[in-house]
């Protein structure tokens, strides 16, 4: 059926956004099929973000691992991270729409900087919505935004995080769909977002197979991703869901408390417009998530994600937040790279999987760097 993935995905909104739906779905077909479309997409991703983003063989680390690891380096992008395609690809047909006016959710600010960066190149307003908790937590990128001229609007309901400011964002979509568009910073959301999230996104595994193909002459064994929403994974993914290779998506296990680990721990349910693997009670309720990485702490994960692990085309490991703190200094030290601490649950890992395939060829996508996350690792100690 269209818009699924398998059970999951689909439209979970209230009548009144199906209108919305369907304008955007046809949009973006319109747009994907649209030459002119691309070349621009492309000369953006070339000239403005700074693509292809190198794909770095590790060498070190690699020795440390016993294995042969390459790193796709997202983080070497403007504004620092994957969620950069992502918003230019979607500003692109935004502007193609006729709207004139931008919304955003964000957690720790990483979609809303990527947002309102993109809303600064094309003139074009910018509200991003974005819980009162990570405001306190993530100040400098509540001051980035601002200075990039967007208004970052306080949502204090539930627990003022992520999927408040999602809600949030929603329901003013909700209200003002006829000038509005929703920006959406994961491969999360009702159809057709999480198909147009991958095609973004899917810029990060072509490069990187053509790249691993010209450096090594061959594919990798497994390629490793984090998985938030899911975009950065999934992009990645899609430059090799038809090769032998293993995907591997890698979730926030937290602090043995609670932890942003969906597919391992959650069961199917609907969650901001689709249905999806959710972290929930025995009475439905959401359940409180934490990840010492703010882009993982998020109860669900993106439908084609809760797809994939039930075929088994890929597998989705746990990593804590005290492993992923001793990758980021591990990265740190061995290859001068101090990766994002989301991107550092992808890294560590990697100790995980040299244990079963030593030796074995992988690409970890390095989805942005860590700099925002330095007075969090202070704060945690190593
Ligand atoms: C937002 C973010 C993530 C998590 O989001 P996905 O949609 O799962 O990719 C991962 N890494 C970085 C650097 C982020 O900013």
């Amino acid at each position: 059926m269209k818009g699924y993935f398998g059970e999951f995905g689909g439209q979970y909104v209230p009548e009144t956004l199906y209108p919305a739906l369907i304008e955007l779905e046809s949009a973006m077909e319109c747009a994907f099929g649209d030459a002119a479309f691309w070349a621009e997409f492309d000369g953006l991703m070339a000239d403005y973000v700074g693509r292809p983003s190198p794909l770095t063989c590790a060498h070190r680390l690699s020795a440390h691992c016993g294995m042969e690891v390459w790193l796709k380096r997202e983080d070497l992008n403007h504004t620092g991270s994957h969620k950069i395609n992502n918003a230019i690809g979607q500003i692109l047909l935004a502007r193609r729409m006729g709207k004139t006016r931008i919304i955003a959710e964000t957690g720790a600010g990483q979609h809303g900087v990527a947002t309102a960066t993109v809303c600064a190149l094309f003139g074009m307003p910018c509200q991003v919505y974005m819980g009162s908790e990570d405001m306190r937590r993530q100040r400098l990128n509540v001051e980035r935004m601002r200075l990039l001229g967007a208004e970052v609007i306080p949502v204090a309901t539930g627990s003022a995080t992520l999927k408040d400011a999602t809600s949030e964002a929603i329901r003013d979509w909700v209200t003002n769909v006829d000038t509005t568009y929703y920006l959406i910073g994961s491969a999360i959301g009702p159809h057709p977002y999480p198909t147009m999230v991958k095609r973004f996104q899917a810029v990060i595994g072509v490069e990187a197979r053509a790249q691993i193909l010209t450096k090594k002459g061959a594919l990798p064994r497994a390629v490793i991703a984090c998985v938030g929403g899911g975009s950065n994974a999934i992009g990645i993914f899609a430059g090799f869901m038809q090769d032998p290779v293993e995907l591997i998506g890698v979730e926030a296990y937290g602090n043995g408390v609670h932890s942003g680990a969906s597919i391992n721990f959650g069961l199917p349910g609907v969650l901001h417009g689709a249905r999806l693997h959710l972290l929930q009670d025995g009475d439905r309720q959401v359940l409180p998530t934490h990840s010492v990485a703010a882009g993982l702490d998020y109860p669900g994960v993106g439908p084609e994600h809760s797809y994939l692990a039930m075929s088994g085309r890929a597998r989705y490991g746990l990593v804590d937040d005290r492993q992923a703190l001793a990758a980021f200094a591990l990265l740190n030290r061995l290859e001068g790279i101090a990766p994002a601490l989301e991107s550092a649950h992808a890294i560590a890992y990697l100790n995980t999987y040299a244990q079963e395939n030593p030796g074995a060829c992988v690409i970890v996508n390095l989805s942005g760097r860590g700099d925002k996350d330095l007075h969090t690792v202070l704060e945690e100690g190593l």
